[in-house]
């Protein structure tokens, strides 16, 4: 069931309390987390636990968003609903966005490739077969397939 009292970091419950009084009449009350974790989102609502948390990641990234992704969660926690059509029509009407701008950063890069031909290296995410784009001008050649030489971590 709903929380008793709005709780959490100091710096969310203070956007929370703020945009509480502007657009709820201060209705509403919310457990505020910051999760780091979320790497692709930039927050979430479980309403029926009267939980928010935003990202850490995605919000470090685009700090000037936390207000914005604030709101839109609070519109779920008003509204109890996910993102229909009434839920659209509350978040036009209040000028919430319905998705973040950006994103977070996805996983760091793990893995240094470098081409065995010209010598150019490449970081990706995940292992995997590549071959060097430069050499095989866009077309996959074995010979010039990329050799792992560097783990990032
Ligand atoms: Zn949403
Ligand atoms: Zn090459």
């Amino acid at each position: 069931m709903p929380v008793e009292r709005t709780s959490g970091p100091s710096e969310l419950v203070q956007v929370f309390e703020k945009l509480n009084a502007r657009y709820f009449n201060n209705s509403l009350k919310a457990t505020l987390e910051w999760s780091s974790r979320m790497l692709v989102i930039a927050g979430n609502c479980n309403w029926e636990r009267g939980v928010i948390r935003l990202s850490k990641a995605y919000h470090t990234e685009y700090p000037d968003k936390i207000e914005a992704t604030m709101l839109h969660e609070m519109l779920h926690l008003a509204l109890k609903r996910g993102h229909d059509a009434r839920f659209r029509e509350a978040a036009a009407a209040l000028g919430v966005p319905l998705r973040a701008k950006g994103r977070a950063q996805h996983r760091p890069y793990l893995y240094v490739y470098a081409c065995p031909n010209c010598g150019r290296s490449v970081r990706r995410r995940r292992k995997g077969v590549w071959a060097c784009g430069t050499c095989g001008k866009g077309r996959y050649y074995e010979k010039y397939r990329l050799r792992l030489v560097q783990y990032l971590t």
